[in-house]
């Protein structure tokens, strides 16, 4: 069997969620579980949060049919809505709590002769400016709305740009827009993602969506995951799969781009960009091999990637490799390769077997 598996700690997942509702007390959540959980299995981490959690987010129908799968009463947020005509039949068999963004998903959803009436999020376009209605065309559509009989729960959303840099101007332009319209008679508000859950109070409003925060890592560039209390919810395993010795001035992997300085022990290891590790994190990339720090060395193949074991000389063939992790934040390896802890989590690929622990 190929040696490289994502451990998923359900328990972390569950705590994660509690550190959430911990900075918000009396709030609801909704723990975003789109994008597979960001990676860590659907499925699982529903099951793992569904005594716990007041509610779920997803990105589109076929998500939120997933969920009801494994959820018959849970709330269900479509965080986008709908995006065609046909879908809002079953928007309203599943019961979900549907987002309305835009003017054609307002004319498709009051068109619809739904089953049941829908708890409605009226989105506002409060300075994103991806989805969501200005303030003009929120209120013309909340004055429709309000009275229409489809319409169980109106409520108000919004979603920030910024909230990951703290101080950011542009949030307190993005809040102050929000309590702009609370002058309109909403029966719940949801403004917070996890960086608005962790350091800005006045968001936290009824009901918050926690998503990366879930899986334990930081939605922050200078505010780590352990110090905000959180677990690490995966950690990524493969092995070292063949090692050799290195002569100084020669290379290693394609390109030849990682050239020997001095007399060096080169590891292989069974993970590569096929799996979802980044192709483009650059040679000095930390690993750890022994629970010891190693650099990764040379390009990252499709199936396999190499690193520097020259001051790790106890190291062996079979040894464990944690690419990132409980012991090595996923935050750390993404910032090395120039992105977020976000697209490494969730990038992880369906050739990797994901294992769980509930305890
Ligand atoms: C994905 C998403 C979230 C969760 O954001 P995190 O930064 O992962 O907490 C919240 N709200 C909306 C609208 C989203 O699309």
């Amino acid at each position: 069997m190929r040696p490289l598996v994502a451990t998923i700690d359900l328990a972390a997942i569950r705590h994660n969620y509690a550190v959430a509702k911990r900075c918000a007390p009396g709030r609801q959540a909704f723990a975003v579980v789109k994008a597979n959980a960001y990676g860590h299995g659907l499925g699982e981490v529903v099951a793992a949060l569904s005594e716990q959690a007041d509610g779920f987010a997803v990105a589109c129908l076929e998500e939120a049919v997933a969920v009801r799968a494994l959820h018959a009463e849970a709330r269900i947020l479509l965080l986008e809505g709908c995006f065609e005509a046909a879908e809002y039949q079953l928007a309203a068999q599943l019961g979900l709590d549907l987002v309305l963004q835009g003017e054609q998903q307002v004319a498709d959803f009051l068109a619809a002769k739904l089953s049941r009436p829908l708890n409605i999020w009226l989105k506002l376009d409060s300075g994103m400016h991806r989805l969501g209605f200005s303030e003009l065309g929120l209120r013309t559509w909340h004055a429709r709305l309000h009275e229409a009989a489809a319409v169980a729960e109106l409520n108000l959303l919004s979603h920030f740009a910024c909230a990951d840099e703290r101080g950011h101007e542009m949030t307190e332009q993005q809040l102050e827009a929000f309590l702009g319209v609370l002058d309109l008679d909403f029966t719940q508000r949801s403004l917070a993602n996890s960086a608005a859950i962790l350091t800005i109070p006045a968001a936290h409003m009824d009901w918050l969506r926690p998503g990366i925060m879930l899986y334990g890592a930081t939605p922050f560039a200078e505010l780590g995951a352990a110090e905000l209390g959180l677990e690490p919810a995966m950690t990524l395993t493969a092995q070292l799969i063949a090692c050799r010795e290195v002569a100084v001035g020669e290379s290693v992997g394609y390109g030849a781009g990682w050239l020997a300085q001095r007399p060096s022990r080169i590891g292989t290891v069974s993970c590569g960009y096929a799996d979802g590790y980044p192709r483009h994190a650059p040679s000095g990339t930390p690993l750890l091999v022994r629970g010891q720090r190693v650099a990764l060395a040379g390009r990252v193949s499709m199936d396999m990637l190499t690193v520097d074991l020259t001051d790790l000389p106890a190291a062996r063939v079979g040894d464990e490799v944690q690419l990132w992790g409980a012991q090595l934040p996923v935050d750390e390896v993404a910032r090395a390769a120039g992105t977020i802890g976000y697209e490494l989590l969730s990038k992880v690929t369906q050739r990797v077997p994901r294992r769980y622990r509930n305890a």
